[in-house]
């Protein structure tokens, strides 16, 4: 049987870019697809602005500098986990995305995209999904890059928080996982809602354990059980024509997980 561990229509050949703001955020947002196109023979290749080096709440036992290098190793660990090269790291501080000018960053981002020719770009949507500040800072660079290219490769947003349970974003708000008003998403006509299960599912929750520096205070507020609910949804949006085209081949076999358009 077919599962998310492999997706066919994205395999050898195919290249995946992903461009994230922050450490974790490959592993939450986009593990399933990530691994899935690596596991069928696909390169790909995770790119993040920086590296979260403000991401806690005691940073003077966590000093940014400490915290950079512990956040960059962890996600090395999670890129080998799904099967990913990087991470490339873009250099930008934790929380200043959204000071740099849009086409500064998208320049970056189209340096990316001219250097590995990906097939298809996986980023945040405007919402950035939780409304952090960078997350839509970088959607933003990411879609004008890949609206810059001559012949712009498929981008895939995600639209995760669309298929979160309910009474685990109600709890995720506790640990301040979103900014205010947020998350706000709801589902399109062509999103591709996954459930993750079997070995998929096992490869995200390894990469996610590969940020220990960062899941504690949410994996103590659901509890395990609930921890894999959340990790075991996923949904992806389709940003431009290409994109329609190439999720839509995703769907082609993939069996006995759960996969559909919305
Ligand atoms: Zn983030």
């Amino acid at each position: 049987m077919g599962s998310l561990h492999q997706v066919p229509g994205s395999g050898a050949g195919t290249t995946l870019l992903a461009v994230w703001a922050h450490p974790d955020d490959e592993s939450y947002l986009g593990a399933g697809l990530m691994a899935a196109v690596a596991n069928s023979g696909g390169r790909v290749i995770s790119a993040t602005a920086g590296l979260g080096e403000r991401g806690t709440d005691d940073p003077l036992n966590n000093p940014p500098h400490w915290l950079a290098s512990t956040r960059r190793h962890e996600l090395e660990q999670a890129l080998e986990t799904l099967g990913a090269d990087g991470p490339v790291v873009l250099g930008y501080p934790d929380g200043g995305c959204d000071r740099v000018p849009d086409r500064l960053g998208a320049r970056r981002v189209g340096s990316l995209i001219e250097e590995f020719r990906p097939d298809v770009v996986l980023s945040f949507g405007p919402d950035g999904v939780t409304g952090h500040p960078d997350h839509q800072a970088v959607g933003r660079w990411t879609a004008l890059a890949v609206a810059a290219q001559d012949r712009p490769p498929a981008l895939v947003t995600t639209s995760a928080a669309a298929v979160w349970p309910d009474d685990i974003v109600e709890r995720m708000h506790r640990v301040d996982a979103f900014f205010p008003g947020y998350p706000d998403d709801e589902l399109c006509a062509g999103d591709v809602v996954v459930t993750l299960a079997g070995d998929a599912l096992a490869t995200k929750l390894a990469a996610l354990r590969s940020h220990p520096s960062q899941i504690g205070p949410l994996v103590a507020e659901l509890g395990e059980a609930d921890y894999v609910r959340l990790a075991a949804s996923e949904a992806y949006r389709p940003a431009n024509i290409a994109a329609s085209a190439w999720l839509s081949g995703c769907l082609l076999g993939v069996g006995e997980v759960a996969l559909r358009l919305a």
